[in-house]
């Protein structure tokens, strides 16, 4: 069972007036099979938490530790930490022109597994994932991400997942913007891949609507670059009706 263990993490980013501490100590354990929900106000962190688990750049690990399998992640290079098992799924996903899905996808899954895949069962892989996600197959021949749609470049996200089978999913915000069909339809993705037991799921999200389609296991209470509370499924009835307020001052200034 894969572990990621985050371990008082601490996170700068550069700024224009020098180095800003963004995440102020972050403790944080998912397994394998367990689904864990971040909730947070705008501002405090949530974003600088995956990219930093992803080993974007522009983030700066000052302190504390970040393993997987009591491997150091931070200091994995980002493709290495893809080929561990790590997926992050993006708040605002990225176009890249001419390259096409087919493509992104198949090159993508060629890296993480260590071999091309077996072109006819891939075709049909690829294939019945769409068609569960409800995508036109014509999107396959698209390039990434370029004229689609919100829920569209959040589908494809999801679609990504479901074929990398990660064993951390991290899901920024992977709701937000989405109407209620594709709200559904990118849970019940999330959902099939959980159903398998071999993913440990970071769910970061603003708003409780998800969690009625994808059931956490925990709810995680973050304000300024921290966690501030933890609880059972029943936490995020509380902020539902409570909302951010009581915490913004147990986490200390968001800004
Ligand atoms: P959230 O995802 O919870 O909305 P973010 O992680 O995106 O929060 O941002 C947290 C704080 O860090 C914000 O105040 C944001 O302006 C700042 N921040 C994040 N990334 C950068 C960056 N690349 N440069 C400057 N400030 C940043
Ligand atoms: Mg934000
Ligand atoms: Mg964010």
């Amino acid at each position: 069972m894969a572990t990621l263990e985050i371990r008082n993490l601490h996170v700068s980013v550069e700024a224009e007036n020098g180095p800003r501490e963004i995440l102020k100590g972050v403790d944080l354990t998912i397994k394998q099979g367990e689904t864990h929900a971040v909730m947070g106000p705008n501002g405090s962190g949530k974003s600088t938490l995956a990219y930093s688990l992803a080993g974007h750049p522009k983030y700066t690990v000052t302190g504390g530790t970040v393993t997987l399998d009591g491997e150091d992640v931070l200091e994995m290079s980002v493709d290495e930490r893809a080929r561990a098992g790590v997926f992050l799924a993006m708040q605002y996903p990225v176009e890249v022109p001419g390259v096409s899905v087919s493509n992104f996808l198949r090159t993508s899954a060629t890296a993480i597994r260590g071999e091309a895949p077996k072109l006819r069962t891939w075709v049909k892989e690829v294939k019945s994932a769409m068609e569960q996600l409800q995508m036109d197959p014509a999107f396959a021949e698209r390039n990434v991400n370029e004229g689609f749609s919100g829920g569209e470049k959040k589908r494809h996200e999801i679609l990504q997942l479901e074929l990398l089978k990660p064993k951390i999913a991290i899901l920024d915000e992977t709701d937000s913007g989405l109407d209620v069909d594709a709200l559904r339809q990118v849970s019940e993705g999330v959902n099939r891949v959980r159903e398998t037991g071999e993913v440990g799921t970071l769910l970061i999200t603003h708003y409780t609507r998800i969690l009625r389609y994808i059931k956490p296991d925990f709810v995680h209470v973050f304000s300024g670059g921290r966690i501030v509370e933890s609880g059972g499924a029943e936490l995020a009835d509380k902020l539902e009706n409570e909302g951010y307020e009581a915490y913004s001052t147990k986490g200390g200034a968001s800004a």
